[in-house]
């Protein structure tokens, strides 16, 4: 198969090299985005693969359709960027449902250590000479509660390494499934009991915003949120308001709502032009990284091995085929998927 590569970067091409090569499949890498400006790059292709920030919405589906692109291979887990009900019956769909949990679970970790610790102010000291500790003072992390939104394969992993700290955890899931020395509580008992808030539930309709005035208001003062999942689970403005107003004591953002046209750049020349990005960034109890919770070396051969094998088993239609999704997937009883038949 002929594959056009989007969005690549100089950290995705040795893994996908390496596979390709093996497998016999083709890759043509473009840096662009995949969006309606560039769609035309994916003509004479059979697939494309694309990462968490291409833009593949109805009239880009429309487009690859009409040049008889057959498949889309995400290279990633999370496909709400993807418009699967336009892509069903034409065009079909695969992800990398887990590359490596304990990466983004991991980062996370590092991102409230990091935040609770002051590490981030310490560094930047300590590189001055500076060696005064007034205002680095942190909070034990051992004995504290911490909420998890979302107990999949990145939730459990995080809550593994909360339970090694001696943290007490509160879980919420729309489809729970026990975990030892884990409560699942209703998501506004959540909110209301947790010191620390992660969040690792996929970003969909009804988890858009789940953290908003509303939600920010039920919260312990001084609550710290963590977001490596996406970033429209939290309203990023009423996040603002609940810093300014001392309510939340730290953020940690490895995801940011309107990152698709910042995030994976170097922008360091540019006038940023997103106010709310640049208030939040200023803030001293704030850590933003760029979407990189998932970016081991782990993680990224994982992601490379998956993406050319749903290539391989698309192709040959043999195998297991569970990676393909669609927009009825999990809603409907007789699923083609169950019986390993494609989703269409
Ligand atoms: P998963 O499918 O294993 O787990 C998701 C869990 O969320 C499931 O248990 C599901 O029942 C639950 N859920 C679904 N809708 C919910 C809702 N409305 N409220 C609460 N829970 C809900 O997925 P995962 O591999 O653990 O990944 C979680 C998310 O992490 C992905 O959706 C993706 O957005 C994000 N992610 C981010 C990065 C990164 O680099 N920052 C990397 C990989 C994944």
């Amino acid at each position: 198969m002929r594959i056009a590569f989007f969005d690549t970067k100089p950290y995705d091409r040795p893994a996908f090299d390496s596979y390709a090569k093996e497998r016999g499949i083709e890759i043509k890498y473009f840096e662009p985005r995949l969006t309606m400006d560039t769609v035309e790059l994916a003509k004479g292709f059979d697939g494309v693969c694309v990462f968490v920030n291409d833009d593949v919405n109805k009239d880009v589906v429309k487009e690859l359709d009409s040049f008889g692109v057959k498949a889309i291979f995400l290279r990633c887990a999370g496909f709400n960027n993807v418009d699967a009900k336009a892509c069903f019956g034409k065009i079909h769909v695969y992800r990398v449902p887990a590359y490596s949990p304990y990466a983004v679970a991991e980062h996370a970790f590092s991102l409230l250590l990091t935040s609770n610790r002051r590490i981030h102010k310490a560094y930047n000291r300590t590189r001055e000479y500076n060696f005064s500790l007034n205002d680095l003072v942190g909070h034990d992390l051992y004995g504290k509660t911490i909420g998890v939104v979302g107990t999949g394969k990145i939730g459990r992993c995080l809550i593994n390494i909360a339970q090694g700290f001696g943290m007490k955890v509160l879980a919420y899931d729309k489809f729970p499934a026990p975990i030892p020395n884990v409560t699942y509580v209703t998501l506004d008992e959540l909110f209301k009991e947790s010191d620390i808030i992660s969040l690792h539930c996929p970003l969909t309709e009804e988890s858009r915003h789940m953290i908003n005035k509303d939600s920010i208001a039920k919260m312990k003062k001084g609550v710290a949120i963590i977001n490596t999942s996406r970033g429209a689970l939290i309203n990023s403005e009423d996040l603002l308001d609940g810093i300014k107003q001392r309510k939340v004591g730290s953020a940690c953002l490895d995801v940011y709502e309107e990152e698709n046209d910042i995030f994976y750049a170097d922008k360091s020349n540019h006038i940023m032009n997103d106010d709310t990005l640049l208030q939040l960034i200023a803030m001293p109890n704030v850590i933003v990284t760029s979407h990189q919770a998932f970016l081991t070396e782990e993680a990224l051969n994982n992601i490379a091995d998956t993406t050319t094998e749903n290539i391989i088993k698309f192709e040959s239609g043999e195998g297991n085929l569970t990676n393909e999704i669609c927009y009825q997937c999990g809603r409907q009883n007789d699923c083609q998927k169950a019986r390993n038949k494609k989703c269409f």
